[in-house]
């Protein structure tokens, strides 16, 4: 099923969806732990999943290897990111094919990163020069067979030279077909709901699923907030706790728990989590802003817990 139909089923009962990325893994037992995860969190109930694609270009078969069994094994409906980088467009009909042929119904259509060691973004041979020309080129190629998916970036991408430049690039990515919108990690929902009016306010229609990180680590927080404005709160509760880890795990529970009710109060009509493939933040935060239940996931992957839990 496309994840817009999802999305717009989710809109008429008013629940709010929520879904998860899992970057593709690069070892064997990266892999292992990969499905794992992917079984114990498809009982929380995500509305999707979505699987990153590496910029390197070594490794799509992971990509397809976990989209394939994310699909097929535990039927969790499965977006997979496909990137212009390092991919004339013979590998990106490849690539589209094998989605098809496991069943995969969406795709989230995306420029890429430079490849690694390079700073500077340029096409490859016979490829494609912005993420709008590979929304056409799936369009042209599979008609609606996908659901398409795109980025956006509440602060701006940093490559365009002003947010006005920025919201029209993704408004031609959306004029070319793409269905709904993922925005890039951000901290401050205030700005996040102000740049949804931009966009609406220029003829952005389709759903704007907001991108939320949990915090799970000091130097990955550090790592992922260039040129993302976090708020001074913030700021002030992770710096004096920098050297613990789990008051750093449990602090980051607390900001994306108060993120997602900030962001559901807002309006928006579901959450993406950046899960970095651990499992226990993105569970905590969805318990404690009561998307999920406790009970459904302990009996669901601890049945020896629940009958514990039920005799107390
Ligand atoms: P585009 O929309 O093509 O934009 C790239 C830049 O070009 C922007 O500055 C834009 O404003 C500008 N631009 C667009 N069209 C034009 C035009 N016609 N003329 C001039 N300038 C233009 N990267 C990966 O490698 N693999 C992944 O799996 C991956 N997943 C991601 C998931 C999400 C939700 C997000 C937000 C990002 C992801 N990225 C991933 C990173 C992304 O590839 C980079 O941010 C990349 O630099 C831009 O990709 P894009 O699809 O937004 O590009």
């Amino acid at each position: 099923m496309k994840i817009i139909d999802r999305i717009k089923k989710g809109q008429e009962e008013g629940r709010p969806l929520f879904s998860f990325e899992y970057f593709s893994p690069k070892t064997a037992q990266g892999m292992v732990n990969l499905h794992d995860r992917i079984e114990r969190m498809c009982y929380l109930g995500p509305e999707f999943i979505d699987i990153t694609w590496g910029a390197g270009g070594s490794r799509p078969a992971a990509t397809l290897e976990v989209v394939s069994n994310a699909q097929k094994v535990y039927g969790v409906e499965t977006c997979m990111h496909l990137i212009c980088t390092n991919n004339p467009t013979d590998k990106i009909d490849k690539a589209l094919g094998e989605a098809r042929a496991c069943g995969n119904q969406n795709i989230l259509a995306l420029r890429g990163d430079p490849p690694h060691g390079q700073s500077e973004w340029s096409a490859c041979e016979g490829g494609l020069d912005y993420a709008a020309d590979l929304v056409r080129y799936i369009r042209k190629t599979h008609g609606d067979y996908f659901g398409i998916g795109v980025a956006g970036y509440p602060e701006k991408h940093p490559e365009s030279a002003s947010m006005e430049d920025d919201l029209l690039h993704l408004k031609s990515k959306v004029d070319a077909g793409a269905d709904f919108i993922v925005t890039q990690l951000f901290f401050d929902v205030p700005m996040f709901l102000d740049w949804v009016k931009k966009c609406r306010a220029i003829g952005i229609n389709c759903p704007i699923i907001p991108g939320v990180m949990p915090i799970q680590a000091y130097a990955s927080f550090k790592k992922n907030i260039i040129g993302v404005n976090v708020p001074q709160w913030i700021l002030d509760g992770i710096e004096p706790i920098k050297n613990d880890d789990q008051a750093i795990r449990a602090f980051g529970v607390e900001v994306g728990i108060k993120m997602t009710l900030e962001l559901l109060q807002g309006g928006v009509c579901g959450i993406h989590y950046y899960t970095f493939n651990l499992e226990r933040s993105t569970r905590l935060i969805l318990e404690g802003a009561g998307l999920v239940s406790k009970t459904t996931y302990i009996k669901k992957n601890m049945p020896w817990r629940s009958s514990f839990d039920e005799k107390r």
